[in-house]
């Protein structure tokens, strides 16, 4: 039976599967904000990258079941490596940390020599050994701006995402031409059209979409550029009532449970993350029945990768 066919009774039974499994076997269950609603709803910590990585390495917790995708459970391997980490479907992958290999990044730093690396958390591990410092939405501000404004950068996979740090941090960036499928699908012209049906909404885009620098460009003060968290923070404090959102549509959601009274639309139905989607309820009580697929990162690799991410965990 598919996650789509589930009936309420069959979605809480497995639920409750679930939580049992997991006290039983000491696991904590994370979930991604584009996690289907079932899933995130039987979650210990529902969170971005960012939240998931510090979730990841503060718990007490003997294993951590990771619904998301690959690149993020890898993450939490390498910052507990005493820990055992499960992902649901191991074939769960990311188009934007498929788009840049170590070689490349290897072969652009040798053109850069001197250059810090900056990579956006969706990358593989072999990528985060390359790297010096790794971001997410929710801080690559800050990350950028922590780097003395006298060294190159190179700035790895996302493209929009770098070009909407370097509007923000006045800094020029080495960009990497990579994106993610779901966030490029999204179109200005979806964006135009909502503000012309919408002209009440605030519109909540992420920096990783294929409109967001166009947003820039026509930006007023209801066009708001945030990472899925901040656009939690921002629903939830904002005396506002109705918000379009341009980021994968999984965080509705989240954002309809964070600020109930309050009215959400995706600006594209069609920003759906089939990685993402790939873990179903059923997949997680199998993974914790049959502790099953364990995500292991060579020691070398994540002793290399690991300083890049601390770092990204340390700089709010
Ligand atoms: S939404 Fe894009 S960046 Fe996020 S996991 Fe899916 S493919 Fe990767």
């Amino acid at each position: 039976m598919s996650t789509d066919t589930l009936t309420p009774d069959r979605i809480a039974r497995l639920q409750d599967e679930v939580r049992a499994l997991a006290r039983e076997r000491g696991a904590v269950v994370l979930a991604h904000n584009y996690q289907v609603p079932e899933v995130q709803d039987v979650a210990d910590f529902v969170g971005d990258s960012l939240g998931l990585s510090r979730e990841a390495a503060a718990t007490d917790a003997s294993a951590i079941v990771f619904c998301g995708v690959h690149f993020m459970a890898e993450t939490a391997a390498i910052l507990s490596p005493d820990k055992t980490v499960l992902i649901p479907d191991p074939d769960a992958g990311c188009s934007l940390a498929a788009s840049i290999t170590a070689d490349q990044l290897r072969a652009w730093k040798a053109e850069h020599p001197g250059a810090v690396v900056v990579s956006y958390v969706n990358t593989t591990a072999e990528v985060k050994a390359e790297t010096d410092y790794c971001c997410t939405s929710g801080n690559a501000r800050a990350v950028i701006e922590a780097i003395p404004e006298d060294r190159e950068i190179l700035f790895c996979p996302d493209m929009f995402l770098g070009v909407w740090l370097e509007r923000v941090t006045g800094r020029k960036l080495n960009l990497w031409l990579g994106e993610c499928h779901v966030h490029a699908g999204i179109r200005p012209a979806d964006i135009e059209r909502w503000q012309a049906q919408a002209p009440d909404a605030e519109l909540l885009v992420h920096p990783e979409c294929g409109c967001a620098s166009q947003c820039m460009a026509f930006a007023n003060g209801r066009t708001h550029i945030l990472s899925t968290e901040g656009m939690i923070r921002f629903a939830r404090q904002s005396p506002k009532e109705r918000f379009l959102v341009a980021t994968e549509t999984g965080i509705l959601h989240r954002l309809t449970k964070e600020a109930p009274d309050k009215r959400f639309e995706a600006v594209s139905e069609r920003a759906v993350c089939r990685y993402m989607k790939m873990i179903t309820l059923e997949k997680l009580r199998d993974s914790l029945r049959d502790w099953k697929h364990v995500v292991t990162v060579d020691p070398q690799i994540a002793a290399r990768a690991r300083g890049a991410i601390e770092r990204m965990i340390a700089i709010a």
